[in-house]
């Protein structure tokens, strides 16, 4: 089994910074077959259309992971014991090209997604996702989502007909036949809005959105457990945006929105995935350069291991 280097055996900030110390595979390598659970990076945010920053997250969110120990205190979980993880390097994006960044995308989960790997992605914008959900649904077909977020990102277009940006990305995945409508979920909606067309969108395909106020209304648990309800027993995408957060938690983040849920519950909705048929996850939107303190990495990464500790469960069940 591929383990993490121990803090017990080298200090946290010694080391050249792999996700959660994870050894590094490349595509290339033979040890690629041996690899069952992904962390790749996208550092790209050519889709943000106001504070930018994302195309730095996975240095910092690498960074910060050497911080993530061996076990879940929470559950028990030892993920690195269950599955082999890595690091499987970074997507290199075109940062002068929309297109051509996701045609490369594209074409790097269709090498992960060949060798029987289930990726676990750190954005890099939330535009990353399309790109990921095409390869994923070559695989699998139209998939379920469990998406946490203060926007929904299913606007038409922006600036006149853009029809690929960070605000667009699930309104082309639904176009595209990649996403399964109805067994979509949105979590966390919240802030001023331009106008209700997304809303008018997820509602004529029948995607159903918890915005912030029924979230705190209900709780968490009651919340997650319609949303697992929702996306069912088939094949699910988890797409985690920070801005989901708080931003007094996570202010390291290109369009934040007040009035969301905290960092422990920021977890707890992770923490509660368990159970679900995941293929694909990802954490989006960390933004190093509003991130003065770090903090907001911390927490993104922290969501991942979460997620990784259900991905890990999920995995090691089939
Ligand atoms: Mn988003
Ligand atoms: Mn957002």
């Amino acid at each position: 089994m591929f383990q993490p280097v121990s803090g017990f055996e080298l200090p946290r900030f010694a080391g050249v910074p792999t996700f959660m110390r994870l050894p590094h595979i490349g595509l290339e390598d033979e040890a690629l077959n041996d690899v069952q659970i992904g962390l790749i990076g996208a550092p790209w945010d050519g889709g943000t259309t106001n504070r930018p920053g994302p195309r730095h997250g996975p240095r910092q969110l690498r960074d910060m992971s050497t911080m993530i120990r061996a076990q879940n205190a929470a559950t028990s979980i030892r993920p690195f014991e269950m599955v082999n993880c890595a690091d499987l390097g970074d997507v290199g994006p075109n940062p002068a090209s929309v297109d051509d960044s996701l045609s490369r995308m594209t074409a790097f989960y269709d090498k992960v997604l060949a060798a029987g790997i289930v990726p676990l992605t750190a954005g890099g914008d939330h535009l990353c996702s399309l790109p990921i959900l095409r390869s994923i649904a070559k695989k699998h077909g139209p998939v379920g989502m469990i998406h946490f977020d203060s926007h929904t990102d299913l606007y038409e277009s922006y600036f006149g007909g853009m029809q690929y940006t960070h605000g667009t990305p699930f309104r082309r995945a639904v176009e595209e036949g990649l996403l399964d409508p109805k067994r979509v979920v949105q979590i966390g909606i919240r802030g001023t809005a331009y106008d209700w067309e997304d809303r008018a969108f997820a509602d004529s395909v029948g995607i159903r959105i918890i915005a912030i106020e029924e979230f705190f209304e209900r709780g968490v648990p009651d919340v997650m457990r319609e949303a697992k309800a929702i996306a069912g027993q088939g094949a699910t995408y988890v797409s985690y945006d920070i801005d989901f957060v708080d931003p007094a938690f996570a202010p390291g983040t290109g369009t934040p929105e007040v009035g969301g849920p905290t960092s422990y519950q920021a977890l707890q909705v992770a923490r509660m995935l368990d159970g679900v048929n995941i293929v694909g996850a990802d954490l989006v939107e960390v933004s190093p350069p509003f991130d003065q303190s770090g903090g907001t990495a911390f927490l993104g990464v922290s969501i991942m291991f979460e997620m990784l500790c259900n991905m890990a469960m999920c995995v090691s069940e089939k």
